[in-house]
């Protein structure tokens, strides 16, 4: 009986012993488990931890909280190259906008107005008639120190006798646009359809030949003369096409003095805008430096136009560069301006 009884005993204090135990390993592990569910409801929205689930390891579970929190972050943080920028107070980027350049979007209110797509106090940096020895690189200098970019419209003779240079703008991350071939005057009265057809193709060939690579679809037209079949030639191409806000009218400045106090006179009577200078132009490249800081303190800030694609040109007229031995619309687009252009990063 006594035996009987402490063999009921015992057992109880074994059942309770394994019971016990058995609690005490599993609660951890429901725990556990009501951790992983919850920690995995915010990753729905993100590529599956793949690698964490297939650990299912406590501290797994953690680091599975985190993936979703990574797009969120880098979404809110601000642009810039600023990581390899050594000046803590340079102008920058203060946003970057990706052209769909599908019709030949306008830009630039002179001429175009439909896509006002700048708030007040931005501006986008434009430079024509590059490259050019000894201009584009200080331009390209001023623009480094302060750690900001802009679209190089270039002359496409300027680009095949440079090409070194225009491959500088590109790989300082300047967006690479087109000027025609030979700055003609597309509005001349000699000028044919076929041959600002020509002075267009020959323009984009000239830069693809000179970067090696498809140059961006976007086109600014010399002396802002824009003739009406070209413009729609351009939209049939899907190219964008840039007029401006503000112009520096560098080519008659005096000194470089007068660059600068024309410029910001623009931005003060405008508020904003696409500015045409001319890395071309000596007075400009001395006076990027001064007006970049003019910008700065008077509370500018820079905009960053990217295409969203690039141009592929036309056989025929990659033949007519590689052959010359001297070598080394009418706006109908009626897309929502929120198709046509936004902002990526900011
Ligand atoms: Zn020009």
């Amino acid at each position: 009986m006594r035996n009987a009884l402490g063999l009921l005993l015992a057992t109880v204090v074994a059942a309770l012993a394994i019971t016990g135990v058995w609690y005490w390993v599993s609660k951890p592990s429901a725990a556990k488990a009501a951790a992983q569910s919850a920690a995995a409801k915010p990753s729905e929205l993100t590529p599956p931890p793949t690698k964490v689930a297939a650990k299912g390891a406590k501290d797994d579970v953690e680091y599975t909280g985190t993936v979703p929190a990574k797009p969120a972050a880098s979404a809110a943080a601000p642009v810039q190259p600023k990581s390899t920028c050594a000046n803590p107070d340079a102008l920058g980027i203060s946003r970057t906008v990706v052209v769909d350049t599908s019709g030949g979007p306008g830009f630039g209110l002179d001429h175009f107005k439909q896509f006002d797509f700048l708030a007040d106090r931005e501006v986008v940096l434009t430079f024509d008639d590059g490259p050019w020895p000894g201009n584009t690189p200080a331009v390209l200098k001023a623009l480094a120190d302060e750690c900001t970019t802009g679209i190089f419209f270039s002359i496409g003779k300027h680009a095949t006798y440079h090409p070194e240079i225009l491959r500088l703008v590109a790989a300082a991350g300047h967006v690479v646009g087109v000027h025609t071939w030979s700055h003609a005057n597309l509005n001349g009265k000699k000028m044919t359809d076929e041959m600002a057809k020509e002075e267009l193709e020959k323009g984009f060939s000239a830069v693809k030949f000179a970067l090696g690579a498809n140059p961006a679809p976007f086109f600014r037209f010399p002396q802002l003369q824009h003739r009406p079949s070209a413009v729609a030639y351009l939209g049939s191409r899907n190219i964008a096409m840039f007029s401006c806000d503000v112009d520096s009218f560098d080519f008659r400045s005096k000194d470089a003095d007068q660059v600068v106090n024309t410029v910001m006179t623009g931005l003060d009577k405008k508020g904003k805008g696409i500015i045409l200078m001319h890395d071309f132009q000596k007075n400009t490249a001395l006076a990027l430096p001064t007006l970049l800081r003019r910008l700065k303190a008077g509370g500018f800030k820079v905009v960053a136009m990217r295409p969203k694609g690039t141009l592929d040109t036309l056989p025929e007229y990659d033949a007519m560069i590689g052959q010359d031995p001297k070598l080394p619309t009418t706006m109908t687009n009626a897309r929502p301006i929120s198709s046509v252009i936004q902002t990526v990063a900011q």
